[in-house]
């Protein structure tokens, strides 16, 4: 084990999306690289924004994408009493303090400020106030630092300096009596033990507001991280124009995990100009070294491609027990003779998703085969009924295995004289429906002899 204590942090105010998804593997990744800690924290402070759904659906989420965590989950809303302890011990010291300024008198402030050309930012008038005995409402501020710089060396962007200047004295708790995130993601992180705090860019800004707190609060401040964005192709902030930004929708469409997982990493990532990676792979290789500065532009061409390699490599075990969940998804309930991972190997090579192979894996486990109306005009003809008759003869006739299938079908050829084609394609129409399924020899042995028998004379009978 090493001292490496890393978290994800959602707010669970929605889905877990692509963004989120990659910052949590980052942590995931690092964490079993050095053999550390990952904690999941679920920040729901906002309570007003903060479901139980958005939890379950991020706790699924993580499931499924494998990103196991060691401690956790931890809910802040069970742990106000601990806020309210450090908002009394910033009181107490007299680094924080009672502002009592009401929405009116900021609003008029803010605008007048920026009439002036001046940032927006609260003036401190309550800072010096003597705390009012009445009972008029207030929130609490953090007494920043007036002048100085703050800085802090993040892991991949380098040193990142800020004016104390520009940093207002921010409000920690609110009238209500909740805290704010800047205040209890601090004390969450120094209590939690947390040696790096790794996530996305969007909180650079509010890293040195909470470096003051640390500091303010008598905690070791953590190393920082802060990974780049992600950006659609027209490279504005990834959001839903772009496509699906919830990572469980891409299991809806037919994604697998290890495509998903593959596919973030990279997002930010490289390793060479090497694309396959599998989990295992990953915890030997990522480091924060090779995560670059720039930001990552999602590519669903890409995230496809993924895909259609892991379900070529899959094995078929396991994805013929994924598919059954996909054809279950179009009303399918699959025969109990049928073997998924036959089926599977049959179609992995023909389909980009799992929706893809479901939709193709249809005709085998139908009660009624739907035919392609083409199709059935064109093949399914009265010339071919006693070649059918005849095929169904020697199938009869012989054990049905791969060498039995194939030898009646020949002695088909041999006695009529027809060419491989003339044969096959009608007996794939008058099997699946259509003519674009996987070869005739493996769509018989997965349907099995009753059903391709079933099968051959229900066409005989569509012919008439
Ligand atoms: N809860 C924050 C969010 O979902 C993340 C906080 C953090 O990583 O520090 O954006």
């Amino acid at each position: 084990m090493s001292d490496l204590r890393v978290r994800f942090a959602p707010s669970p105010t929605g889905y877990l999306h692509i963004g989120g998804a990659r910052t949590a593997l980052f942590n995931y990744l690092l964490a079993r690289k050095e053999q550390g800690t990952f904690i999941l924290r679920i920040e729901d402070t906002d309570v007003e924004r903060s479901t139980q759904e958005s939890v379950d659906a991020i706790l699924q989420a993580m499931d499924w994408l494998g990103l196991s965590y060691d401690e956790g989950p931890f809910y802040q809303t069970e742990r106000f009493d601990l806020y309210k302890e450090k908002v009394q011990q910033l009181l107490a010291e007299g680094k924080a303090y009672k502002c009592y300024c009401t929405a009116d008198e900021l609003t008029t402030k803010r605008e007048a400020a920026m009439a002036n050309g001046d940032k927006p930012q609260y003036d401190g008038s309550c800072r010096e106030l003597t705390p009012r005995e009445d009972d008029a409402p207030y929130v609490i501020r953090f007494k920043s630092k007036r002048d100085g710089v703050t800085s802090f060396n993040d892991k991949i962007k380098g040193t990142i300096s800020f004016n104390n200047q520009e940093l207002d004295d921010m409000i920690i708790q609110r009238t209500d009596g909740t805290p704010t995130y800047n205040f209890v993601v601090v004390i969450d992180d120094a209590e939690m033990g947390l040696t790096l705090v790794l996530r996305g860019d969007d909180h650079v800004n509010n890293t040195p507001r909470q470096i003051q707190i640390y500091q303010a609060l008598g905690y070791a401040v953590p190393e920082f991280a802060h990974v780049p964005m992600i950006l659609g192709a027209d490279k504005k902030r990834l959001s839903k124009r772009h496509g699906a930004t919830s990572v469980m929708a891409y299991r809806e469409m037919g994604y697998l995990p290890e495509a998903l997982v593959n596919y973030l990493v990279r997002l930010g990532w490289s390793f060479g100009d090497e694309e396959i990676f599998s989990m295992d792979d990953l915890v030997e290789k990522f480091t924060l070294d090779n995560v670059g500065r720039s930001a990552g532009v999602f590519n669903p061409d890409k995230l496809l491609w993924l895909n259609e390699h892991y379900i070529k490599t899959g094995d078929p075990q396991q994805l013929g027990t994924l598919l059954e969940e996909y054809l279950q998804q179009l009303g399918f309930q699959v025969p109990a003779d049928i073997d998924l991972a036959e089926v599977v190997k049959t179609l992995q090579d023909r389909s980009k998703t799992m929706v893809e192979m479901a939709e193709k894996a249809a005709f085998y486990v139908c009660d009624e085969l739907e035919y392609d109306a083409k199709a059935q005009q064109k093949f399914l003809t009265a010339e071919q009924k006693p070649v059918f008759e005849a095929l169904i003869g020697k199938l009869e006739s012989r054990e049905f295995n791969a060498e039995g299938v194939e030898a009646a079908f020949k002695e088909v050829l041999k006695e009529t004289g027809l060419k491989f084609g003339k044969v096959g394609q009608p007996t794939r129409v008058a099997l699946s429906g259509g003519t674009s399924a996987p070869g005739i020899f493996e769509v018989m042995l997965v349907l099995g002899r009753e059903r391709t028998l079933k099968r051959l004379r229900a066409a005989i009978e569509r012919i008439g």
